[in-house]
This record gives structure tokens, sequence and C-alpha cells, in this order.
């Protein structure tokens, strides 16, 4: 989701941060609650307000990081690094580079973030009746009430039972122990997500039907986590589909070798119009030169196919478009659609050995749900 977007402001503990365009939206809304809050009630001027509210909210998002590298560093224990970590308009995400491999794993990987948010919630909570009792200024009582507060929310909300929220894995983590069955764990977390979107949906409609605009919020809100509760199934679905296949499974040999002389003409006839494909790898002897593509033969004016040998448009294979053998298919398959092309060509060193199709990737993934393995 956060691929390559977002602007990385450091590391910690060797992981980098990098904060979404979105997550200033929503650093300048909590800024500007907060600031109103101390104008409106405790009678601070606007300018001093505004200062306040920014140094409450930069400290919640240093609890949301906190939270976040709850997570990383847990995974760390078991091995497994984290992309990145990043703040964007409803939260952090961390990265994590693997799913976790056991149930046990995967349940204090899960809890570790909400755990951290309740000790940043005893943390302020101490710190805020500390100050009660000193008699500190009310400006800064009030500013550890709301970050134990919001510390409180992220932990509550956090382990609501569904995904995406930490508390979907941790349910994941108990039917998967209970059971065995990683995507009926999967499953369950999953469709826990979607009903807690649309509840959300319907409280937004419900709030939006008596007037407050924050309905909307809460109705945009409740797709989207619906949209990622069904996705994160999805991506169970594949990978086990997937699991320990590779690239050489699925290819097919090379077949339709285009020799350098060939004319257009006859590539036309005996190629383009014959196999479905929209490029070509083009020989001479046994030297790959690269590929011919059917949209750049349409380039060139008909009567001049005859004369025009197929070296004359061939386009060297780009060094992203390359299939290894031993890449797993589920990682070419990603790859395919990325690149927006029927097939990719495999190469074990600098030979070409065969074709990845798109189509075999997915009769291979509807062959594996036919026989109930997904
Ligand atoms: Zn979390």
């Amino acid at each position: 989701m956060f691929r390559n977007s977002g602007i990385p402001i450091g590391r910690l503990f060797g992981i980098p941060i990098t904060l979404h365009p979105t997550w200033f939206i929503m650093l300048f809304l909590v800024t500007y609650s907060l600031a109103s809050y101390y104008v409106a009630e405790l009678g601070v001027a606007a300018g001093l307000s505004f200062f306040l509210g920014l140094i409450v909210a930069l400290l919640a998002f240093a609890s949301l990081l906190a939270h976040e590298y709850g997570h990383a560093l847990t995974a760390r224990m078991y091995g497994i690094g984290t992309e990145r970590i990043t703040l964007f308009l409803l939260g952090g995400v961390a990265q994590i580079k693997e799913e976790p491999r056991t149930p046990g794993q995967e349940f204090l990987v899960a809890i570790a973030g909400p755990a951290v948010s309740l000790m940043c919630f005893a943390f302020f909570g101490i710190l805020a009746i500390l100050a009660a009792m000193a008699g500190a200024p009310a400006s800064m009582q009030f500013g550890l009430q709301a970050l134990t507060s919001i510390n409180f929310v992220f932990a509550a909300f956090n382990m609501l039972p569904g995904f995406p929220m930490d508390g979907g894995r941790v349910l994941r983590a108990f039917v998967w122990w209970a059971s065995g069955d990683y995507l009926k764990s999967t499953r369950t977390a999953s469709l826990g997500g979607q009903m807690l979107g649309m509840m959300l949906v319907v409280l937004g409609v419900y709030l939006l039907f008596y007037g407050s605009f924050q309905g909307l919020m809460l109705i945009l809100l409740g797709f989207f986590l619906n949209w990622l509760a069904r996705m994160s199934l999805q991506g169970a679905v594949h990978k086990v589909a997937f699991e320990s296949v590779k690239v050489r499974d699925l290819m097919r040999p090379v077949q339709f070798v285009v020799p350098a002389d060939m004319p257009l003409s006859q590539v036309v006839r005996d190629y383009v119009y014959r196999v479905h494909a929209d490029r070509f790898p083009v020989v001479s002897g046994s030297t790959l030169l690269g590929y011919i593509s059917a949209d750049d033969i349409a380039e060139v004016d008909r009567s001049q196919w005859d004369w025009t040998p197929a070296e004359r448009l061939v386009r060297p294979y780009g060094r992203r478009e390359i299939l290894s053998p031993t890449d797993d298919a589920w990682a070419a398959f990603m790859k395919v659609n990325q690149l927006g092309r029927p097939n990719l060509p495999v190469f074990s060193g600098r030979q070409l050995i065969g074709f990845l199709f798109a189509n075999d990737i997915m009769n291979h993934l509807n062959n594996q749900s036919r026989f109930g393995k997904v």
C-alpha cells in the first residue's frame, strides 16, 4: 500500500520511518482540535494554543510509533525484519517482511503493539495524576490527560477482533492454534474485519441521519476496513496456493523463436496470427537478440513487411522483465501484473529457457481452489 511513497525522516533501531503525505492531514486535524479545546476551555491565546496542540499531537504520534515498534521489534526476535514503519492518515503501519510462521509468533507480534499502547497509557496516566497533585498548569494537565485517553483508544481500537486490526491477528492466532488450519483462521479474522467495517458504516449512516458529518468519515473508514479485511484473505489464499511453487514449475519451454532475418510478413503470418502472444524472442543462430512485438510491427508500413527483417525491430528485454526459474511463482505473478505483460521470459544465466504466462498462473490458482486446497 505504501511502496515507495512517503517522506523518509530517519531510522530508529535500524528501521526507516516514513511519513505518508496524508499523515500531515491527520497531524493538522489533531493539532487543530486540541488547539480549539485550549482556546475554548482553557482560555489560551490562539498562537500558543496551536503550539501546545502541536506538541501534544506529536507526542501522540510518538506513542503510535512506539506501538509499531512493539510489533517490529517482537518480529525481529523471530528473525523477521521490518521494511519500514509508515505513519499515514489513519495511523501507523509496520511493514513486516514475512508472515509469522507459527500461531505463537503471530500472537506475540500482534499483541506487542497494543501492549506498548497500554504501557504508554499507564505512563501518561501516572504523569497526569502527578501533575494534578503537584498543581501543574491546567494546559499541561489537559495535554497529559489527552495523551492518556489517546493511548487507551489506540490499544482498545486495535484489539477489535478482525483484520486489519491487531485483534484480528490475535483472533487468527487462536483459531490457527486450535484448528491448525492457517486458511480457516485467516477467513475467520477476515470475516471479523469485514463485519466490523460494515458496523462502522451502519453507525456512520446513523450519525449522518442525525446530522453529524463525522458519520461520513465513519462510512469511508468502514468501507476501507472492509476492503482491507477482504484483501488480507486474498493474500493468504494466494500465499497457500503458491507455497513452494517456482517459476520453473509453471513456465512453458521456448517454442516460438523468430530468426533474426525473417521478414515481418512471415512473422505476422506464422507467429502473430497463430500464437496468443504480443512478443516473440528473436535469435541469431543461438544468440538471443531480444524480442519483437506485434505493436512495433503494426507501426511499419505494410508495403515494407516483405523487405524488413525482424532484427530491425528488436528491443532488448528489460532487466526487470526477466525471471529466473528459481523465482517464486507468486512473486513472478506480482511482477507480471505490475508490468502489465501477458508473459515474461525466463532466463537461466544468459540462456532463455522458457516463458511464464499470466494465464498459466491463474489456471494454477483456479485448479488449487477446485481441488479444495485453498
Ligand atoms: Zn498494531
